[in-house]
């Protein structure tokens, strides 16, 4: 078995490294942004033929570091394709952002198997990534916990025609309980101490927003082929049930652990066997009890906004991604203030015109224009 890496200097990345030298399994490209120290342990700890790096003044660093090695070097966006496009049994993807979404088209193209991180590549072009599964007949599987949960409870069932609804778990983020007005006062540090799960900083204020959440359920769509008013989102602060499935007769089947991402990582890699983990286990004595609760739409806009963009259609989500992509590298800035976050996002999506079915050359000309139109909004904005 062989394994290419995308985005392997991040959270996930990193524990999948971690989980693939668990595995035994050995590692043949490697992609990522812009950390050329970093990928430098990581070339040297795995060994691969090629390594890529979008940046390209940080590839080029990288080629310096690792001139003693054999390995390829490769820089900017072609490079990152190439590394992608390597022939492996599993390509796991864990790029942040629409920048996954290419690597995820061209993984679907060489590999027997995509484990995929990346949700706004989903977000953005479910149905492109759908088709591309179908006719390279590939494998996808999730690696969200949630989704990985669903995909569990559905496999495990297998009565996927008798689905009534998905109970999409959230944690609620570290603002839960909060109303507007405390929401306008709260800081990046506050945004990013997320409270059960360690990511990267992006992913934690999606979070502590909601629009995470939002973007798993346009993901859940996509993946698992049900409408919008198909998820009921839940908030469960324990992180303890990752999802779960109501079906027709009323029956509720839930998937359980600890908030460990190396647990679903594997299970993307291994599908259908379950290996051994180190990973800690599920103490449901010390737990005691599991809350749930409905989310508040008043205080987190942000669902709210990705929900309606999942009903409005594919360009919709594009907008809505690209939206939150710039707002959310804004505030990471301390340019806008957290509760501007959904503003923003608001005002391109009510200001930008969109087709309902986008396709790929499409979806990048959104992309473009919405992440122009929030970036001149918050300079405007600023300005008042
Ligand atoms: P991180 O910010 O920790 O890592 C992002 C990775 O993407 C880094 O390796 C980064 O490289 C790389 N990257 C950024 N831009 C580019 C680019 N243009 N081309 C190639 N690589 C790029 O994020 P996470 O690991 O937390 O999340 C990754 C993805 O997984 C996201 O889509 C997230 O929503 C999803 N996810 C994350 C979970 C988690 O627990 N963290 C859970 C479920 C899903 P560099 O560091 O060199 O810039």
């Amino acid at each position: 078995m062989l394994a290419s890496v995308l985005g392997c200097t991040g959270s996930i990345g990193l524990n999948t490294i971690n989980v693939l030298e668990h595995l035994d399994i050995p590692i043949a490209s490697l992609a990522a942004g812009k950390n050329s120290v970093m990928m430098e342990h990581l070339a040297r700890r795995c060994k691969p033929r090629l390594v890529a790096l979008f940046n390209e003044e940080a590839a080029a660093d990288l080629r310096v570091r690792l001139a003693d090695t054999n390995i390829k070097v490769l820089g900017g966006q072609q490079g990152v394709i190439e590394a992608a496009s390597v022939k492996t049994d599993v390509c796991i993807n864990a790029i942040v952002g629409i920048a996954g979404l290419r690597p995820t088209l061209a993984a679907l193209e060489n590999s027997q198997r995509i484990a995929l991180a990346n949700k706004e590549s989903l977000v953005c072009a479910g149905e492109i990534i759908k088709n591309y599964v179908k006719r390279h007949k590939v494998e996808l599987i999730p690696v969200d916990s949630e989704h990985s949960a669903i995909f569990q409870v559905l496999e495990a069932s297998n009565r996927k025609m008798d689905l009534k609804k998905i109970l999409l778990t959230a944690s609620g983020g570290p603002f839960f309980g909060m109303d507007s007005e405390e929401l306008s006062s709260v800081t990046l540090e506050d945004a990013l101490k997320h409270p059960n799960w360690e990511m990267g900083p992006k992913i934690t204020v999606d979070s502590a927003t909601l629009m995470n959440k939002g973007l798993e359920l346009i993901e859940a769509m996509r993946l698992f082929e049900v409408e919008a008013d198909q998820i009921q989102v839940v908030i469960h602060r324990e992180s303890i049930v990752h999802s779960m499935v109501e079906f027709v007769d009323g029956s509720i089947i839930a998937q359980l652990g600890v908030a460990d991402m190396k647990v679903p990582i594997q299970y993307a890699i291994t599908y259908p066997n379950r290996e051994p983990t180190e990973a800690e286990r599920l103490d449901l004595f010390e737990i005691g009890k599991l809350s749930f609760s409905p989310p508040d739409h008043d205080a987190f806009p942000c669902l709210a906004l990705a929900i309606d963009a999942a009903k409005e259609g594919g360009g919709a989500c594009v907008r809505l991604n690209a939206a939150n992509e710039v707002a959310v590298e804004l505030f990471i800035d301390r340019k806008i203030r957290f509760n501007h976050i959904a503003e923003h996002i608001r005002y391109t999506s009510e200001n930008l015109a969109v087709p309902v079915e986008p396709s790929l050359s499409e979806i990048f000309e959104i992309d473009a224009a919405a992440r122009q139109m929030t970036y001149q909004r918050a300079a405007e904005f600023r300005s008042f």
